[in-house]
């Protein structure tokens, strides 16, 4: 870089600091901070005198969300430019099962059906019907590998990402045909750039970005539209125990290190509404224990996904992952059963309401220390097959898996290593055998409806379960064109979202992967004609 340019950049910067402060305060004056939380929203930075780059839209985010935005836009002629913080394209979407659904959900009725009815319904009912009849045809038309998964229940009757390989190779085929794709519309994606404030006109229009690439000078780019497109808040723990509840700070981040709600943070300072089920997400279960690797720590990330995309950093590499007695995907498979420290059952971990996916980690992060007991005798342990295999892989990571002999054994260890009331324990577990044995499990105060197996059998085994998060729910309040709206359900001018830094789930969830490229098309096709 020539002196002259550097010497441009620092005067950019001290303008910029001078206009950001006096921008922030007229806004604070006019309003515009209102009902924001301003210890943590991310005030926007005031229009440059002079821009560094220009582009008819700025997307914030290389996931499957801002990759749609953009290849969407990009084939209507708009000129792109796509910013993403880490060195590598994919985000939390690369490390996710690849599976690109609406839960095998069909139609507006059947969505409504899987989901009871709690998400927002203008948002999702245009989701459902336009991944089916517009996203998946246009994915196909533009040459982006997809193939119907052959699954029969749940996530499994939609499609996968790629034509066929192993493992995260599919999900790199996908988005490899995603980047070539935008770059051969002459679209950019700016690595290791990341989008540190929004930039905003006289009126509150969104009119640029403020970015930055590691180890460069800060540069404004300006832009006719932004995308917000960075993913969920799960990486932030201060914004998980905002929200999640007492226990929120203790969920372990299936995503990647850089999903900490910037981008909804970013709004929220240019006055964006937001909204949704905070509190509930889309997770899993994990044993507990003090790795934490790739999930906090941007280097170590960055380190695994330059390695082999075989061995990406995903379920099982420093995230281990429970055995299958409570099946958190498909309660039906369920043969165990789920204590809380208080030695108490909490949920009927079979019901097709209790443990729809995914309920079981949303009601375990609501127990004592946000976390559970998974408990099998040897019966139910040797029915998974995966049983031993996953246990060792959790005693090889720290957690501490808790066997014993007999039932007292089992429930005395318990007590001393998680402070379990033992006495309570045992009457659980007697109780519900008592019950399971007279066919009288649903009856219980705390049903069970199907799975009848007892726990009976020496030895015992407690898995000690934590929750992970897979992508938060709340988020900014958008409407079915993906604009961002303010405190007034105004739009934001050049503004637009897509789930998850965008609100649309509660409690049941039907597809992250397939709500965020369903949203960042909608958002390109809107931005770049006015509709899909
Ligand atoms: C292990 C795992 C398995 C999953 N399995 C499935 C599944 O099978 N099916 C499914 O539908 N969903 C699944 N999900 C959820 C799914 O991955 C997410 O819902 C989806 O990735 C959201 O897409 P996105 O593009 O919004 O976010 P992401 O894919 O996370 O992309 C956001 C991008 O924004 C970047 N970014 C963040 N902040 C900034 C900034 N300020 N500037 C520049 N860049 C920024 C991030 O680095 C990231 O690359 C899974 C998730 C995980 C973690």
């Amino acid at each position: 870089m020539n002196q002259r340019r550097v010497l441009n950049m620092t005067l950019n910067r001290r303008d910029f600091l001078k206009k950001a402060s006096l921008g922030a305060a007229v806004m604070a004056g006019s309003g515009f901070l209102v009902g924001c939380n301003t210890t943590n929203v991310t005030p926007p930075a005031a229009t440059p005198d002079k821009w560094d780059m220009e582009t008819d839209v700025v997307v914030v985010g290389a996931g499957n969300g801002g990759l749609s935005a953009g290849a969407a836009a990009a084939e209507e002629g708009k000129k792109v430019i796509i910013c993403e913080i880490s060195g590598f394209i994919g985000g939390g979407s690369i490390y996710s099962g690849g599976g690109l659904h609406t839960w095998g959900t069909k139609t507006w009725e059947e969505y409504k059906a899987h989901t009871e009815d709690l998400h927002d319904p203008v948002l999702a009912k245009t989701y459902v019907e336009t991944f089916r009849q517009t996203y998946i045809p246009w994915l196909q038309k533009i040459g982006i590998p997809i193939t119907p998964a052959g699954g029969d229940r749940g996530y499994l009757k939609d499609y996968t990402m790629g034509s066929g390989e192993q493992g995260y190779l599919r999900q790199k085929a996908y988005f490899d045909a995603l980047q070539k794709f935008i770059e051969g519309k002459g679209g950019q994606i700016l690595t290791n750039t990341r989008v540190r404030q929004l930039v905003i006109d006289e009126n509150g229009a969104v009119n640029g970005v403020y970015a930055q690439k590691k180890g460069e000078n800060p540069i404004f780019i300006k832009a006719g539209a932004v995308v917000l497109a960075a993913g969920g808040f799960q990486a932030n723990k201060g914004l998980t125990a905002q929200y999640i509840g007492s226990y929120g700070d203790t969920v372990r981040n299936m995503g990647t290190p850089y999903n900490t709600g910037s981008g909804m943070l970013m709004a929220q300072g240019v006055g964006a509404l937001t909204g949704g089920s905070f509190s509930t997400f889309s997770g899993t279960l994990i044993g507990i224990s003090p790795n934490r690797q790739t999930e906090e720590n941007p280097e170590e990330y960055e380190k695994a996904r330059s390695g082999d995309p075989q061995t990406l950093p995903g379920i099982g590499n420093g995230r281990p992952p429970a055995p299958g007695w409570v099946s958190f995907l498909f309660p039906e498979d369920t043969t165990g059963i789920l204590v809380n420290l208080q030695g108490k059952r909490f949920m009927d971990e079979t019901s097709p309401i209790d443990a729809k996916y995914p309920r079981v980690p949303q009601t375990i992060i609501k127990q004592k220390r946000g976390m559970a007991l998974m408990i099998a005798d040897q019966a139910i342990f040797d029915k998974n097959k995966s049983s031993d295999a996953i246990l060792k892989m959790n005693e090889s990571q720290g957690v501490k898996v808790i066997k014993g002999n007999t039932l007292d054994e089992l429930a005395t260890k318990l007590q001393d290593a998680y402070g379990v009331y033992k006495g309570t324990l045992i009457k659980t577990i007697n109780d519900y055998n008592t019950a399971v044995g007279n066919g009288t499990a649903a009856q219980l105060d705390v049903p069970r409806v199907g799975g009848h197996f007892k726990v009976a059998a020496g030895p015992f085994y407690a898995f000690p379960t934590g929750v992970a998060i897979y992508h938060t729910f709340g988020g900014l309040i958008i409407n079915e064109k993906a604009q961002v709206l303010d405190l007034q359900r105004q739009p934001i001018a050049n503004l637009y979202a897509a789930p998850p830094t965008a609100a649309m789930f509660r409690e049941p969830y039907a597809g992250g992967i397939a709500s965020a490229g369903t949203f960042g098309y909608i958002a390109g096709k809107v931005i770049a004609k006015g509709s899909v």
